[in-house]
């Protein structure tokens, strides 16, 4: 059998490991094919990477969170990029009814108070009195977690991957992981504009990613290696995919300053923008028409949601089954 699967982003990488993983046996050829002449420069690139199934549960559906829970494991032991060393959630002191709020709508944390807090971030001692941990989630660097996906790939005699190329259409099965672009075929398809930038910082030093709660400026860091430090993420209900617009900058950098004042100081190594694409519950999808399945709608959950969904894609090809949890006979 011959599949093709389009699109190297998250979903695309992970669905190609996952289907040449369970084939086995099977006399299963996995094309691999990108428009661009590199995997990964889709909306992959710019992600937060926060592996936070937990914390999502704030604005998504509990669906979210269980299959998210999957990816722990994936990137922890198949992938293992990800490092689980939580997700520390704060309020300044006159958002406190933020952070009440949080707890009220997640799971599996515990509360900190500030001692608390300044034992597991010493650099942010006497910033806040009060946080919550969510202790069993990870994080990691997107670029690393595609970078070593495609090594995987390239170790597996089943799977080619064709850079810079167009799908041929001729295959057994389709696989179509083209995020946003698939917007041609599927027709509810939105986009949620983020942006994000990278900032450097000698003077700071955070193990894991903390998110701050504002009512309408709500945003995360996330460490990265050499001192660099992902500030995130904007979500604008529109389809603009690459321009970061000053007042963006202003109010994550605003913010970040909140968390801690180093970041006024710190060098702006990098800044980005995509639309994350999204059906209208922003709950992802399984599309199945004929031979052909779409991967799509990982919304604000790429990295949390790929490897879960690309399990079940792989089933669905290679066994005929069905999850009507994420399965869609045409969503289009
Ligand atoms: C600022 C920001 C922060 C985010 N933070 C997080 C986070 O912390 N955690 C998390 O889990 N998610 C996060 N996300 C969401 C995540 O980035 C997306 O859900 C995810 O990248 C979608 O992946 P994808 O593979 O579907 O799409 P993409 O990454 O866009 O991949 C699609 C690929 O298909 C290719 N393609 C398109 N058309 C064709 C064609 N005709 N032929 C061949 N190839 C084609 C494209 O070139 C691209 O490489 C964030 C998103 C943004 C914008």
């Amino acid at each position: 059998m011959r599949v093709e699967v389009i699109g190297a982003g998250v979903a695309g990488l992970t669905t190609a490991f996952e289907l040449a993983r369970l084939s086995g046996n099977r006399d299963v050829q996995i094309e691999l094919v990108e428009r661009q002449p590199q995997a990964g420069m889709g909306c992959s690139r710019f992600a937060g990477g926060m592996i936070a199934p937990w914390c999502e549960l704030q604005s998504a559906e509990p669906i979210v969170a269980t299959l998210g829970a999957e990816a722990l494991e994936f990137w922890t032991k198949d992938v293992p990029v990800a490092s689980i060393r939580g997700s520390l959630v704060v309020a300044l002191p006159r958002e406190r009814a933020e952070l009440f709020d949080f707890s009220r709508r997640t799971q599996n944390f515990e509360t900190l108070d500030a001692a608390g807090v300044a034992a597991l971030e010493p650099d942010l001692a006497g910033r806040f009195d009060s946080a919550l941990y969510f202790a069993q989630e990870a994080h990691l660097d997107p670029k690393q977690a595609m970078a070593a996906l495609v090594d995987r790939l390239a170790q597996m005699p089943n799977v080619a991957m064709r850079l810079g190329a167009e799908a041929s259409g001729d295959a057994d099965w389709t696989l179509d992981c083209r995020g946003f672009a698939a917007r041609e075929d599927l027709a509810r398809l939105r986009g949620v504009k983020g942006e994000m930038l990278v900032l450097r910082s000698s003077d700071l030093r955070l193990s894991r990613p903390v998110r701050m709660l504002h009512p309408r400026r709500p945003v995360y860091v996330v460490p990265r290696k050499d001192g660099l430090f992902m500030i995130g993420a904007t979500m604008i209900e529109n389809e603009e995919r690459s321009r970061v617009t000053a007042r963006s900058v202003v109010e994550l950098v605003n913010s970040a300053f909140a968390i801690h004042p180093a970041f006024a100081e710190a060098e702006i190594v990098d800044m980005g923008s995509d639309v994350r694409p999204a059906f209208p519950d922003n709950l992802p999808r399984l599309t199945r028409r004929g031979r052909v399945l779409y991967i799509n709608g990982l919304y604000r959950h790429g990295f949390l949601l790929a490897p879960a969904l690309a399990r079940r894609a792989a089933r669905i090809v290679l066994e005929d089954a069905w999850y009507p949890e994420v399965c869609d006979a045409d969503s289009g």
